[in-house]
């Protein structure tokens, strides 16, 4: 079988890249290991900032849509706040997933389904892209396939750092006071080395899961039951042993190009984690945008693939710079920051323009910063003579 392009992994990244190949008329096919619809380890908030990408059909597939945070610094210290519009909204990854994988389908991918590409090299100007089934033929090929990507490791794209985070899915049934979720996330820090705790809401169950970008081993199934305990002391153990649990590594991209001779990585394959709160979604369906457009021109027989690496600094590299210092400053001074601006509310409208896509990553770094510094010199008394020029 032939095709121009093979796209490996039906996640968003693939879906969405084999979704737009498929439009330009390109002859894509897009092999995914499971069939569809399958689960995904994620908690499937969707950023505000996400929706241009998504289109019309996907407020059918929302199971809630964000409007409250309740933030709280180890255990204690809650506050909560709410937003006058939704900044976000959460999916199920299975119906996500499959609803992506649909729509690339209908624009004329081929799905290959239940097939793990298990080799791929090169004769002449083709990819051999094998299953253990198959072996596909293709001119071009887009690594859309996770955080241990073949693909990447083939071809020696992409190098990542991987964090590591775990879920846990409570029925609503088994929730007292299920109410307080709804339309709210619960993000609570202090307590996890470079990471935090959250509970997002759907429509029948909590996801309750944790993260972590520590690179030291932190005992993360732990620290989610202690997690679990806290928040739903009254679950019964019978109950406990039934939630549904798993965990998947988080990857961050530590170096490397994105592109070789005739393939690149997209989303997680290329590390394109939000290196500060973990969102992929997002940079999943972005970088598989800007893949698109150099692709067809690969194929045409012009640009050369390292366009893309070129576009991927430029739009989601040169923000997650800065997405790692902010991240620095909030995993080490965690209290600080939940005590003044938290608390006070001042980083709310911030926070909410982040993931809305109304500021980027360099105005917000800038206002924390600023506002950290701010509030350390604020600290310092007036009658402190160490500093007085001419003493
Ligand atoms: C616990 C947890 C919570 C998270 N919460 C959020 C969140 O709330 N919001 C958010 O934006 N991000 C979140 N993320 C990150 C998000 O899940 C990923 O960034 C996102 O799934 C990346 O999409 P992708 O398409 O690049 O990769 P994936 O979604 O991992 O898809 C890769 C696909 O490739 C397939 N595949 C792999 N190898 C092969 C192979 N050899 N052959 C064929 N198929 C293959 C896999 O089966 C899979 O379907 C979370 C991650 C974790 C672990």
């Amino acid at each position: 079988m032939e095709y121009e392009v093979v796209v490996v992994g039906a996640g968003p990244a693939g879906s969405a890249a084999a979704q737009r190949l498929a439009e330009k008329g390109i002859k894509t096919a897009l092999v995914e290991r499971k069939f569809l619809p399958r689960h995904k380890t994620c908690a499937g908030a969707v950023s505000g900032k996400a929706l241009p990408y998504l289109g019309e059909g996907f407020l059918h597939l929302t199971e809630d849509r964000l409007t409250g945070m309740v933030f709280r610094y180890r255990y204690r210290d809650q506050v909560g706040y709410r937003t006058d519009a939704p900044y976000a909204y959460t999916v199920t990854r299975d119906r996500f997933d499959h609803h992506l994988a649909v729509r690339a389908v209908q624009a004329g991918a081929e799905l290959i389904e239940g097939q793990e590409v298990k080799c791929i090299t090169r004769e002449g100007g083709w990819f051999m892209v094998s299953t253990e089934k198959a072996t596909l033929k293709a001119r071009a090929v887009v690594g859309a396939d996770g955080a241990g990507s073949l693909v990447a490791r083939t071809f020696g794209l992409a190098r990542k750092f991987l964090g590591v985070a775990v879920e846990a899915l409570v029925p609503l049934e088994k929730v007292r006071d299920h109410e307080v979720y709804r339309e709210t996330v619960f993000l609570d820090y202090g307590f996890i080395p470079k990471g935090y705790a959250w509970i997002f809401p759907k429509s029948d169950h909590l996801n309750v899961g944790l993260g972590t970008f520590s690179a030291r081993s932190v005992p993360v199934k732990f620290l989610l039951e202690q997690y679990l305990d806290r928040c739903f002391p009254y679950l019964e153990q019978r109950d406990r042993k039934d939630l549904s649990w798993s965990g998947h590594p988080i990857p961050v991209y530590r170096g490397g190009r994105f592109s070789g001779d005739g393939v690149l990585v997209v989303g997680d394959a290329a590390g394109l984690l939000d290196p500060f709160f973990g969102e992929g979604i997002h940079f999943a369906l972005e970088s598989s945008l800007l893949a698109v457009g150099v692709i067809e021109r690969y194929l045409e027989g012009g640009a050369s693939l390292g366009e893309y690496d070129r576009r991927l600094d430029e739009k989601i590299l040169r923000q997650f710079q800065v997405a790692h210092k902010v991240a620095w400053l909030f995993y080490h001074l965690t209290g600080a920051v939940h005590r003044h601006l938290v608390r006070k509310g001042r980083i709310i409208r911030e926070f909410t323009a982040l993931v809305t896509g109304k500021q980027s990553y360099h105005s917000f770094g800038r206002w924390l910063r600023h506002n950290i510094l701010k509030e350390a010199l604020s600290r310092v008394p007036d009658d402190d003579h160490f500093l007085r020029p001419g003493e």
